[in-house]
């Protein structure tokens, strides 16, 4: 019997081993086609500035509505995308798409023209030279502001080779745009290198908010994260705040910006256009 069930076990074990590999092949190749039928899309989601609850920015935040699959997440196809290389053009869409919707929203909304759009960049761009050109064409063709621009890289993309990534930053940097580390805390920077990149801000990872309220170690790990970014004068955004409580203490400790589900979640574009109209007319009552 015991037999028996170990071997169902394995069977059934593959079988989900099985349908996940064949989901990702089919996946795999459906990108190409997916980006031509417009079927990417972004959703937009709000940074705040602590206290004053002030709109600072927007974080552009990739999805996939699949024709059988539903709605699907980064988490799903962002890595076949970049095993397979289309995150290449796809990330470009992306660039170019949020640029496009920023400057539409700085023309649209005069009152909020010092919104920065934040867009994500993979360790796969991130490693080709020709992103800084890419880049620098987007803002010319969007006519974005170019500080009004964020590309938040990885720390782990940062440091898989620190040395070529100092270059890296150091050229995009020329572009006049903002840099930010994403996912600040899980991906072991060395102090020294960190001191040389032309960063503007640290993005403290969810993990540490999660239960800074519980674990009194990652809430003094977000104070030492301050604490460095200011000697160093970087700005932080402390990401995932799902509780008011939360924002309380961060407000308490001082961290300047935040962003996560209970300020607001990733919003449609027409959401984020409610909300920046709102917002626009608030500033115009003041
Ligand atoms: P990220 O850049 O660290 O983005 C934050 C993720 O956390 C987003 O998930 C966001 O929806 C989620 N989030 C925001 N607030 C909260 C919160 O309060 N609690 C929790 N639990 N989660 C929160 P999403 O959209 O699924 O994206 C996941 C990751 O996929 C992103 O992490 C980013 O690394 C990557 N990604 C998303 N869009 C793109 C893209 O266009 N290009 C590339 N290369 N990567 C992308
Ligand atoms: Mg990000
Ligand atoms: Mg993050
Ligand atoms: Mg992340």
């Amino acid at each position: 019997v015991a037999k028996e069930s170990g071997r169902n076990k394995i069977r059934v074990f593959s079988k989900k081993m099985l349908e996940r590999v064949l989901k990702m092949s089919r996946l795999e190749h459906e990108l190409q086609a997916a980006r031509k039928n417009n079927q990417f899309f972004l959703v937009y989601q709000p940074i705040f500035e602590t206290g004053t609850e002030k709109l600072s920015g927007m974080e552009a935040l990739c999805r996939w509505q699949h024709p059988k699959h539903g709605l699907l997440y980064p988490k799903e196809f962002i890595p076949i995308a970049e095993e397979s290389g289309d995150i290449i053009d796809l990330g470009l869409w992306v660039l170019r798409e949020a640029c496009s919707t920023m400057a539409a929203w700085h023309k649209n909304f005069p009152e909020l023209s010092e919104l920065i759009i934040s867009v994500n960049i993979s360790a796969v761009q991130f490693r080709m030279a020709s992103l800084v050109d890419q880049v620098s064409t987007i803002l010319e063709e969007t006519q974005l502001q170019p500080d009004k621009l964020n590309l938040e890289i990885t720390e782990s993309t940062i440091m898989e080779n620190a040395e070529s990534a100092l270059f890296m930053l150091k050229r995009l940097k020329t572009l006049g745009i903002r840099l930010s580390i994403d996912d600040f805390g899980t991906g072991y920077s060395s102090l020294s290198y960190l001191r040389q990149f032309p960063v503007t801000s640290l993005k403290v990872d969810k993990s540490f908010t999660a239960d800074m309220l519980e674990e009194e170690n990652s809430l003094e790990i977000i104070k030492a994260m301050l604490a460095l970014a200011n000697a160093m004068k970087l700005e932080v955004i402390v990401e995932g705040v799902e509780q008011s409580h939360q924002l309380k203490e961060l407000e308490r400790i001082q961290c300047k910006y935040v962003q996560g589900f209970h300020l607001a979640r990733p919003l449609s574009l027409e959401k984020a256009e409610d909300l920046l109209a709102k917002t626009h007319t608030c500033l115009e009552a003041e």
